[in-house]
């Protein structure tokens, strides 16, 4: 299988470069060989490749940022994303793409499937919502994997700010009304290489599974509870922190303000994902810890 990752550098794409090694032909790229600034480079870099499969894990991911930068993120999330689906429907590849909890408005009082109506409350949503519809709109094969609260041991995250702040202060002001799963990059990695291989060896599927995916891991916590958690195991690992878990306060969205707007409730359902590939997708505390364990120094 010949295979186009583009973003390897970013959380997942690192992931990537590991989890679909074993698929296979992998031309792994970042932004200095395939600028999604470009979009118009990318149709070439896909026709003289020929891949079978795209994988594009490259995005504008500063949600905050993207409020005053309308332009730059629309041309990365929706734009590029559009040349990547003509070009995979060109040449027959499979496109996958990774979307966001951010394409709903987080009013649903469950959890959200695949088809419950999206309604952005950020640019960054937007975006990322118009490169689905671009997607969908090429007519190629295509895998869009929405996932959430992605984190990865390599790279800045919310647990290490965790423990960098419960190093150093009393006290924690934790927002405490968003819910979601915090879902790993090796989660996401592991599982795209999974569908692409049954994929490959079932064409039944192959033929009807073109569409969008909930991935994210199972359970739910709020940003607080998450919180909780890190500080808790930290201490379990003998790491010496100010804060005590008692001191780990929960607040609303409104007391953190932020420029974009973020869902209250960011569950996603992955029973469709589960049920077509035959996959398991284990607690969001597995993955948590073996990430903490890999951060946390030894004492
Ligand atoms: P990261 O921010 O870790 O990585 C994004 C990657 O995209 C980086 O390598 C970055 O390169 C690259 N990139 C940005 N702009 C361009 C460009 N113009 N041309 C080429 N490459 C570019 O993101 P994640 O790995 O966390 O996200 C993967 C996917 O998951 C994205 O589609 C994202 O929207 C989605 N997602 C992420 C969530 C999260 O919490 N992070 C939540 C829900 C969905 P560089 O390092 O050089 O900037």
């Amino acid at each position: 299988m010949k295979i186009l990752l583009l973003g390897k550098n970013g959380q997942v794409g690192w992931e990537l470069q590991r989890a679909l090694a074993p698929l296979g032909q992998v031309h792994a790229y970042d932004r200095n060989h395939a600028d999604l600034n470009q979009p118009a480079s990318l149709a070439s870099l896909v026709e003289h490749l020929q891949p079978q499969v795209i994988v594009n894990a490259a995005a504008y991911t500063a949600v905050d940022k993207a409020e005053s930068d309308q332009a730059g993120a629309r041309r990365v999330n929706a734009e590029s994303v559009a040349v990547l689906a003509a070009a995979a429907q060109k040449c027959g590849a499979w496109l996958v793409h990774y979307s966001t909890d951010y394409v709903f408005d987080g009013r649903k009082t469950g959890a959200y499937k695949e088809d419950d109506a999206t309604a952005p409350l950020s640019v960054y949503g937007q975006t990322k919502l118009e490169g689905e519809q671009a997607i969908q709109a090429s007519g190629c094969k295509h895998l869009i994997l929405r996932t959430s609260w992605v984190y990865a041991a390599r790279g800045g995250n919310f647990a290490k700010t965790m423990l960098r702040l419960a190093a150093e202060r009393e006290e924690l002001r934790v927002v405490a009304d968003q819910i979601g799963a915090p879902t790993s990059a090796e989660l996401i990695a592991d599982v795209t290489a999974l569908m692409l291989q049954r994929l490959s060896h079932d064409q039944a599927l192959a033929d009807q599974a073109s569409g969008i995916y909930h991935l994210v891991a199972a359970g739910e916590t709020s940003w607080h509870g998450y919180a909780q958690f890190v500080i808790a195991k930290a201490a379990a690992f003998g790491m010496s922190l100010k804060t005590a878990p008692a001191k780990i306060l929960p607040i609303s969205t409104g007391e953190y303000p932020v420029p974009a707007r973020r869902p209250a409730n960011s569950r996603l359902d992955t029973d469709k994902l589960q049920r077509t590939f035959g996959l398991h997708l284990p607690e969001w505390e597995f993955h948590a810890e073996r990430m903490l364990q890999e951060i946390i120094p030894k004492a």
